[in-house]
């Protein structure tokens, strides 16, 4: 390019992480309001931001870019895209890029899981779309989250593509910023990126996704070692993938950016896809059912033993509503539990009641039938509360002000009054990130015996302290962790077996 002025980068997003399993659809009132920022927003919200936007700007400010903020939609995990919403996002992400003038470059943040009504690969028709209005010249740098399940026509869309390293995310950054180093050097350096991409036929299962850990942790070294090593490589990524969508891309994928070098691109792609299709023996899902996961937690002398309802992770877009750990505790008569449902209109029944009242009523299991069967529960209404506390310690999601909405305890009928039978009604969906949900209800969750958390992995900062014992049970719903739970149609390597 003319290197006498500054190049004219652009950037733009659509981020959106979708549960092709759940029946509520993400439509255009999900991205608008607080998620959608256009023009000079986008400045004012990422700059500073640990988020992948706030790298391109920081890197297109480094590289002496003109940047030019056109819009970046965002909306939480939840069901499938609608069409109208991506026809509205992407239609005014395009409007406002052909009104910006000749440009030199494209900066994108795209999830990398969103799928469309009419698209399964949703992030790659969002690049169709781009493509087809600005040409297929324009450098199109793209970032991913690691929960990305990559189309492999998205190397040929994209210009290169960077996918998050961490997971946690806590390097979506340090993405953004790579991705405006790879465009500087395709517009001062003349660089010319050549990809590829391999897909090792499996399911990453999300049990194994931490990256502190093995068998990840060596993957993800062996991508920063490549990068910083090989002059060559531009980008190296590795991402597990989203298990709960049902899509023909749905898995990992390794992508390997090069400086016009395709045989290296490959070679390495197709030696670190071999070296994750090994982690498939370590991935033995040998978790207790809820029955076993009760009798577990009933004989343990360690107390309390925190039973983990991995099917309804509501950090991971579930109903917060199942049934199957609080169904098999009644059944099994178990003493001094504690379980967290979310339902509204128990939770008003209870205030109907008032305190002291005499409380029958199925509680749970209303949202949808992945979570279990609605639960009789009788008892006395021990206490209502405005459900707002705050946690003052680091948690994750970062919040101090928390909010759970109007909130009731019934303590179980034949519950013994040292260790009660506890079950918490909240009005809003609250995942388990802190005590203070617990505490705030008058509950000492560290004399109880048993506590289901509604959860995957974060929770652990707020329970490790008390668990006397943890135990991952294999439960369904939204979040399920075994894939056989799902109907996969689409999905062509769900159920490879293991080893
Ligand atoms: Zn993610």
């Amino acid at each position: 390019m003319n290197t006498d002025r500054q190049p004219r980068v652009a950037l733009a997003g659509m981020l959106h992480e979708s549960n092709t399993f759940s029946s509520d659809p993400t439509d255009i009132e999900d991205f608008e309001g607080h998620g959608l920022a256009v023009g000079e927003e986008v400045l004012q919200e990422y700059s500073a931001a640990a988020h992948e936007v706030g790298g391109f700007i920081e890197g297109g400010k480094k590289h002496g870019f003109e940047l030019i903020p056109i819009l970046v939609g965002n909306a939480t995990p939840g069901g499938t895209v609608t069409d109208r919403a991506l026809d509205r996002v992407v239609g005014e992400m395009i409007e406002r890029l052909q009104a910006a003038g000749p440009l030199d470059g494209l900066l994108l943040a795209l999830h990398g899981a969103m799928v469309v009504e009419s698209f399964p690969d949703g992030d790659a028709e969002v690049m169709r779309r781009l493509r087809a209005a600005l040409g297929d010249e324009l450098p199109m740098v793209v970032t991913h989250d690691a929960h990305a399940n990559v189309a492999p026509v998205e190397i040929e869309l994209s210009t290169a593509l960077v996918i998050y390293k961490e997971i946690p995310h806590t390097d979506q950054r340090e993405r953004g910023l790579q991705a405006a180093d790879i465009l500087a050097k395709i517009l001062y350096q003349g660089a010319k990126p050549t990809q590829a991409i391999e897909k090792p036929p499996m399911v990453y299962n999300i049990l194994w996704h931490n990256t502190n850990r093995e068998p990840m942790l060596p993957l993800v070294q062996e991508a920063r070692r490549l990068e910083r090593d090989n002059p060559k490589i531009l980008g190296v990524s590795v991402p597990p993938g989203y298990q709960y969508a049902d899509v023909p891309q749905m898995g990992p994928s390794v992508v390997v950016v090069t400086d016009n070098d395709p045989e290296l691109a490959r070679s390495e792609a197709k030696r670190l896809a071999a070296m994750m299709y090994e982690h498939r023996k370590v991935m033995r899902l040998d978790l207790p059912d809820p029955a076993e996961a009760v009798r577990q937690a009933m004989a343990s002398t360690e107390a309390p033993v925190v039973l983990v309802e991995l099917g309804d992770n509501i950090g991971g877009g579930s109903a917060g509503d199942a049934t199957f750990l609080l169904a098999e505790l009644v059944k099994q008569k178990a003493q001094g539990w504690v379980v967290p449902i979310w339902d509204p209109a128990a939770v008003q029944e209870a205030a109907r009641l008032g305190i002291g009242g005499t409380f029958d009523a199925e509680v749970g299991g209303k949202l949808d039938k992945l979570h279990g069967e609605p639960v009789r529960i009788r008892g006395t209404v021990k206490l209502l509360y405005d459900g707002k506390y705050v946690e003052p310690a680091v948690r994750h999601g970062g919040r101090r002000y928390q909010d759970q909405g109007l909130s009731a305890v019934i303590v179980v009928e034949g519950s013994d009054p040292e260790q009660p039978n506890l079950v918490l009604l909240d009005s809003e969906r609250h995942p388990p990130f802190s005590l203070g949900q617990l505490t705030s209800a008058g509950i000492d969750a560290a004399r109880q015996r048993i506590l289901v958390v509604k959860a995957a992995v974060a929770f652990r900062a707020a329970y490790e302290p008390i668990a006397g014992r943890i135990i991952e049970v294999d439960t369904g719903g939204l979040t399920a962790v075994n894939p056989e739970r799902f109907d996969y149609k689409l999905a062509r390597t769900v159920l490879e077996p293991a080893g």
